[in-house]
């Protein structure tokens, strides 16, 4: 069934405008009576029916809640040292399939692409629309936020995760199933990857400083796009949210 995330509080009538409305009204060519579900902004998921559609807008009357959740349990952000072209966008539609809860475009000394001012917003913007259709796709019941490009600075000073790991390629000592399992209680995780080039020293001390465990991936050098997804999937199994 189709899924709609309207940007509005939950009420019995509610209206689904702009692109949804039109891909609604031209693309699914949907009817009064057919049914899909709603996803209101304070997390209300609901099956409706359309009562009426027009280009720009469809009605729809809610006819149940369904409290069934889709999110994990454990919230994660996953800091991505940002990586070439279209790598980035497959990380993100990837990262929100699996459930992460939010992606923090992470500037790195190492990092081969520079976003700054307008580029950056302009990519953001991307990003945030790739990751409402993944949400969609996967049934979520919330659009993982895209935060602005950051350094790492920035990053440890305003994450608030319980539990923070830094994968860092150069780590011997600490695996991170390790690590997982000494915080099984934890509620927020933040996962840290370097881009391409890796991650400097001076990031390693910083997040270090910030709380950040630094934690190998096992013995082979990973790409930073299957890198970021092999922890995110790990941790999602560590914490039985893939299928457990
Ligand atoms: N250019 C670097 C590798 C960078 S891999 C080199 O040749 O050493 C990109 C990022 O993926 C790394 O910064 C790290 O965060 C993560 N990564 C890849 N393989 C890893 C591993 N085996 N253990 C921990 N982190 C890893």
């Amino acid at each position: 069934m189709h899924r709609f995330f309207i940007p509005r509080p939950y009420a019995e009538n509610m209206m689904i405008d702009g692109i949804d409305a039109r891909h609604i009204y031209t693309v699914l060519k949907m009817k009064p009576g057919e049914k899909v579900q709603i996803v209101s902004d304070d997390g209300v998921t609901a099956l409706a029916e359309i009562t009426e559609t027009a280009p720009g807008q469809t009605l729809v009357k809610c006819l149940e809640v369904i409290a069934e959740s889709h999110e994990p349990a454990v919230k994660i952000t996953l800091a991505q040292g940002l990586v070439k072209g279209e790598k980035m966008d497959f990380i993100i539609q990837k990262a929100v399939e699996l459930g992460v809860s939010r992606i923090v475009p992470l500037a790195m000394e190492h990092s081969v692409v520079r976003y700054d001012g307008e580029k950056a917003a302009k990519k953001c913007q991307r990003w945030q629309k790739i990751a409402e259709s993944a949400a969609k796709q996967s049934k979520r019941d919330i659009i993982p936020q895209i935060a602005e490009v950051a350094a790492i600075d920035k990053l440890m000073a305003e994450c608030d995760c319980t539990t923070k790991i830094i994968a860092y390629e150069c780590e011997d000592r600490q695996g991170l199933k390790q690590v997982l399992q000494s915080n099984l209680k934890t509620d927020s995780i933040l996962i840290i990857i370097g881009p391409e080039g890796g991650i400097s020293e001076a990031e390693l001390d910083k997040a270090r400083s910030g709380g950040a465990v630094p934690v190998s991936l096992g013995r082979r050098i990973l790409r930073a796009e299957t890198a970021g997804l092999t922890a995110l999937s790990a941790v999602l199994y560590e914490f039985d949210e893939l299928g457990g």
